[in-house]
């Protein structure tokens, strides 16, 4: 690894709602936190509009906005931001190591807060229509489909809450499922199939998306899979509601995650490695709302506060039993 600087109490890795929560946190008890920014700074609130459902903002507040104000308070208190995107970890280490542009970073304890990233369907013309007709948030473009035709792809409560937000827009909005039966919450299903905008159509996928040539999307090809035929449907606007992936491939093989992927947790933010913690969407697959993200980012916070408390407290080093415990947890 390159030149080493000085190890911090706090590093913190990601700047959604949960990274910057726990910087305030952190900055605010004189942990001196350092952020590492990621690829996508500000996070998943940056590519949405209207923010309804932040407590203390009653005319609602831009995603790009908040994060913005997130990042200031951060700051206010001390917060350090690195930009440069992080290129590994050692978590088996201790300190912990982060190494960044060349630099190694040290770090008495880590907060992830990396976040998650919509699934795609991975299809060429899917990539090649992403921002032209095709999207993975009706929050963020929805509003650019006003009296088209819509398709919504998935079965899961995203797909139906995509779908009844788009009704808001669309002239019409098509779900269509893989399978002949809905994931999603009943109490989303009721919404939906109530909902004199939404239609379904089952058994079915994506083929491909028409038409890359003329650059928007002009409709899709669909295969029943039950039957194998295939037909062409129209349509201005397709949305990708078929989950999303949570950001650990740098942590890959160090912690222990959930078979979803996602970072398991143990009472509160403590991953299996003590001094890692995790907050928002990299360990919440259920609730990824930015308050929630937001809270989990201020226990992580708190958390990693009191472990540093108690590390003052030890007359020995930790290194073997640290290493040995977390061999044992990532094994499982
Ligand atoms: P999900 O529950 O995993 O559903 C994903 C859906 O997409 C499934 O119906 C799945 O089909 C389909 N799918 C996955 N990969 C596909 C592919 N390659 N091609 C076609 N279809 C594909 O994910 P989610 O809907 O994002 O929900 C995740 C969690 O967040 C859930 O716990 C959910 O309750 C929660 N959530 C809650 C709310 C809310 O309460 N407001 C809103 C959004 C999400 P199969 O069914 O065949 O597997």
């Amino acid at each position: 690894m390159g030149s080493k600087v000085e190890t911090r109490e706090v590093i913190i890795v990601g700047s959604g709602a949960a990274g910057l929560t726990a910087a305030i946190y952190a900055a605010r008890a004189n942990l001196s936190p350092l952020l590492f920014e990621g690829a996508q700074p500000g996070g998943q609130l940056t590519i949405t509009t209207d923010v309804e459902n932040y407590p203390g903002f009653e005319d609602a507040i831009l995603g790009p906005d908040l994060m913005k104000r997130m990042r200031v308070q951060a700051g206010r208190f001390g917060t350090e931001f690195v930009t440069h995107p992080v290129e590994s970890v050692n978590l088996r280490m201790k300190p912990i190591e982060v190494l960044a542009h060349g630099t190694r970073y040290t770090t008495k304890s880590l907060i992830i807060a990396t976040g998650a990233e919509a699934k795609l369907l991975g299809l060429a013309s899917e990539a090649r229509l992403m921002g032209h007709g095709v999207s993975a948030c009706a929050t963020c473009d929805g509003f650019f489909f006003k009296n088209q035709r819509v398709l919504v792809v998935g079965g899961g409560d995203t797909a139906m809450e995509e779908a009844q937000f788009l009704t808001k827009f669309a002239s019409d909005v098509t779900i269509v499922h893989r399978r002949d039966e809905l994931r999603a919450s009943k109490i989303m299903q009721d919404r939906a199939r109530a909902n004199p905008k939404i239609s379904f159509i089952w058994d079915s996928i994506v083929e491909e998306v028409l038409d890359p040539a003329q650059g928007k999307v002009t409709g899709v090809k669909l295969r029943n899979l039950k039957t194998d035929v295939i037909t062409t449907l129209g349509a201005e606007g397709l949305f990708i509601g078929i989950g999303h992936s949570p950001n650990t491939k740098l942590f890959q093989g160090q912690l222990e995650l959930l078979p979803s992927g996602y970072i398991k947790t143990y009472g509160g933010t403590q991953t299996s490695v003590p001094g890692v913690f995790a907050a928002g969407d990299v360990q919440d697959s259920t609730y990824r709302q930015a308050v929630t993200a937001a809270g989990s980012g201020c226990m992580a916070a708190l958390d990693a506060e009191r472990y540093l408390e108690d590390l003052k407290h030890q007359t020995h080093t930790l290194p073997p039993a640290v290493s040995a415990g977390h061999e044992k947890a990532s094994a499982k």
